[in-house]
């Protein structure tokens, strides 16, 4: 989400006659996009913003600004703790990052807009970021969140749900088409809950099936959906839309009722199951990731058992997976029972490994398989090597060359490893 909203800054910035510079010494802004989820994020933008104020110390004039969810929960706190800041600015305010920008430039004065947006009428941004050129990417569906889980902060920095209307997602879809994109990730906080507040809209189901319909398009994804809201008409395009991808990132957080109620989660560990199973049967090629928390407060060794279990039952080929990280003003940071941070830090680890193992076991059945996959681009670390993914979004790499990039390739998988595997074309 925070990579989606610095390419929209991106490209609404450089429509406004902004050249991109990856040398901060070089820029005349420097935009610090920031995340809160949890503490070790806010940490990250604390270094960073070291960095920046020393220039500025040394006598740079560069105007640097903080945009995102610290910045919408710090707003005038972090303008007076690092007095080099010149603009401070919210998730909600990016579709006027031009005007902020110009703003910080001219005034003396730092500028703060932490403001919500009006719901009605929410202005998201169509400008294509002109970093994206690949043959994936992103489409916003939504923005905000109405959900209350107890320990998550999204709500309060990110502001109520609003979906975006479908025709706009639409064109934006057939948009990144024309430019070649053949796979399209939905995403949003909550996108299974997409349209049912806004009156007139479609949902969540019927907009996977437009997409799905716009020629050219071979290839969807979607992130991030609620388990509560995973209705069976979702369920039914899974087993309806050859192009909707075997793969689904589903948030379980914990494995135990007890710590799931606690959460505000509004579903049970049985009726998580019950949407694995459903999903299964629609889509037996289908494979599972999730979110996991461990060391909620009140966790006991028997909750920590119960997400043990979980996952050897669903069986995800993988996970993010943290230590609850206490965030401003969410009630979880009320509770008493705070977990032994010794404690989270061993379930975390006990948990990690055993989804290793998993993922390892998973990756292990590919090999000596012909998989038909999607060349992203080069890979990361070899000449000559190029990266594809498969549906189910097992990344591959096998030699080949740049050109490659776009088609759909059969390769046979040689040798697996945890997170990606080597292979050959077939
Ligand atoms: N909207 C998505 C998740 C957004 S946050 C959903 O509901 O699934 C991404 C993940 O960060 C969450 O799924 C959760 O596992 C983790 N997370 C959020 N707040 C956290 C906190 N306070 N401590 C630890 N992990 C947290
Ligand atoms: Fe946070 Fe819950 Fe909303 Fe996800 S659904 S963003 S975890 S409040």
């Amino acid at each position: 989400m925070n990579a989606y909203d610095t390419g929209k800054m991106r490209a609404l910035l450089v429509a406004d006659g902004f050249v991109e510079t990856a040398e901060p010494e070089e820029a005349d802004v420097i935009l610090l996009n920031t995340c809160s989820i949890r503490e070790k994020a806010v940490d990250k933008m604390r270094s960073a913003l070291g960095d920046y104020r020393a220039m500025k110390r040394n006598g740079s004039t560069v105007t640097i600004g903080v945009a995102g969810c610290v910045a919408q929960q710090e707003g005038q706190r972090l303008l007076d703790q690092y007095r080099e800041l010149d603009l401070v600015f919210g998730p909600d305010a990016v579709p006027q990052v031009r005007k902020l920008v110009r703003e910080a430039i001219r005034s003396r004065k730092p500028v703060l807009d932490t403001d919500f947006l009006d719901l009605e009428n929410y202005p998201f941004v169509s400008e294509v970021d002109p970093a994206d050129h690949g043959v994936s990417a992103f489409v916003t569906i939504q923005k905000g969140c109405d959900n209350k889980c107890t320990f998550c902060i999204v709500p309060s920095t990110r502001g109520a749900e609003v979906s975006r209307p479908h025709a706009e997602i639409l064109e934006e879809v057939r948009a990144f088409v024309d430019r070649g994109v053949q796979e399209i990730t939905l995403i949003g906080q909550n996108v299974n809950s997409y349209g049912l507040k806004q009156a007139g809209e479609i949902t969540f189901a019927q907009l996977l099936r437009r997409v799905a319909a716009v020629p050219g398009v071979r290839r969807i994804r979607y992130t991030t959906s609620h388990p509560r809201d995973m209705g069976d008409d979702v369920i039914e395009a899974h087993r309806d839309l050859e192009v909707l991808a075997p793969q689904l990132h589903l948030p379980v957080q914990s494995g135990s009722n007890r710590i799931l109620r606690r959460m505000k989660r509004y579903y049970k560990r049985e009726r998580y199951l019950e949407i694995v199973q459903k999903l299964r049967e629609a889509r037996p090629d289908i494979v599972l990731s999730t979110d996991i928390i461990v060391g909620f407060p009140g966790e006991t060794d028997e909750d920590f058992a119960q997400t043990m279990s979980l996952l050897n039952e669903v069986g995800f080929v993988a996970a993010f997976s943290f230590k609850f990280s206490g965030r401003p003003g969410t009630p979880a940071l009320r509770l008493k029972d705070a977990v032994d941070p010794a404690v989270a830090q061993q379930r975390l680890m006990a948990y990690q490994e055993r989804q290793r193992e998993l993922s390892r076991e998973w990756m292990l059945s590919l090999e000596g398989t012909v998989q038909n996959v999607l060349v992203e681009g080069p890979s990361r670390h070899d000449e000559g090597v190029v990266c594809g993914r498969t549906g189910t979004h097992a990344m591959i790499n096998f030699p080949g060359s740049i050109d490659l990039v776009g088609q759909w390739l059969d390769v046979r998988v040689t040798r697996a490893f945890t997170n990606s595997a080597r292979g050959e074309r077939v």
